[in-house]
């Protein structure tokens, strides 16, 4: 069935790093969406010229009501500047989903969870990690997270929490841009497997370009290709 483009009212906005932005939406879904899922939104302007674009959803599927969605401010962003600098709550947007039906985990499908995100790409594995840490605790997962420093981690409090407090989940953070920055690399994705063990699923967000390495990496890390999933923000 087609979606059709539906209202949403932004109940709250909240700087989340420099960068991002965390708003929440109400929503009326006619259907119950998936973690790792997307909506698209669409804004119109007075004379007409409409712009629309896709944003992950980063709450868990388990508060269906109001979703949050996570927007990185791009230089010269047409999409993400409105959403950065004008959006405000009481404000309504045009909103079709939920959308995508392969960059998706549900907690029957178990794990070991191999969850890899550059930057931005981090929001759809952040639902997958709140769903499971509510809906299937036991399966282990382990979060591979590049950004360019530490001020820059999203939801970095929340992820540092669960690493101390779940036993089932471990954070990596690989820091570009900080003193002795490195990047992914296939050492980084070696340890990451010897602590995860090999995964069932692994789940790969972010940029062109740190998708097509990461999932490299990981083909010859050994991990057979029909286990991995990728997601492909652009850039
Ligand atoms: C399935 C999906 C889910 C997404 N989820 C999120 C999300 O949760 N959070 C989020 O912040 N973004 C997400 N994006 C990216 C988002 O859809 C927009 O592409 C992004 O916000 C830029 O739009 P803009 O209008 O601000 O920039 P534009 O005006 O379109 O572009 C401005 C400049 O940025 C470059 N650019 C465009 N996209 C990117 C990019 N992703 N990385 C680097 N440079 C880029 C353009 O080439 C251009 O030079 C997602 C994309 C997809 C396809």
């Amino acid at each position: 069935m087609a979606l059709t483009w539906q209202e949403a009212r932004i109940t709250a906005t909240v700087p989340e790093t420099a960068r991002v932005r965390r708003l929440t939406l109400a929503v009326g879904w006619s259907e119950p969406f998936r973690a790792g899922q997307h909506v698209d939104v669409r804004l119109t302007a007075p004379d007409g010229y409409q712009a629309q674009r896709s944003y992950s959803i980063a709450s868990s599927p388990m508060r269906p009501e109001a979703i949050d969605l996570l927007i990185e401010r791009l230089d010269d962003g047409e999409v993400s500047g409105f959403f950065s600098d004008v959006a405000e709550p009481g404000d309504a947007i045009e909103l079709r989903g939920p959308i995508g039906g392969a960059f998706v985990w549900d907690p029957g499908m178990g794990g070991p969870l191999l969850l890899v995100g550059g930057g931005s790409g981090v929001v759809p594995l952040l639902a997958m990690l709140r769903h499971r840490a509510e809906a299937a605790p036991g399966v282990p997962a382990l979060l591979l997270y590049s950004a360019r420093t530490r001020a820059d981690v999203i939801a970095r409090a929340e992820l540092m929490r669960r690493d101390a407090e779940e036993p089932g989940f471990r954070l990596r953070l690989v820091l570009t841009r900080e003193p002795g920055g490195r990047r992914i690399d296939a050492q980084t994705i070696g340890e990451a497997l010897a602590a995860l063990g090999m995964p069932a699923h692994a789940f790969v967000c972010g940029s062109n370009p740190f998708v097509s390495t990461a999932a490299d990496l990981l083909v010859e890390a050994g991990l057979p290709a029909r286990t991995i999933r990728t997601e492909r923000f652009g850039g």
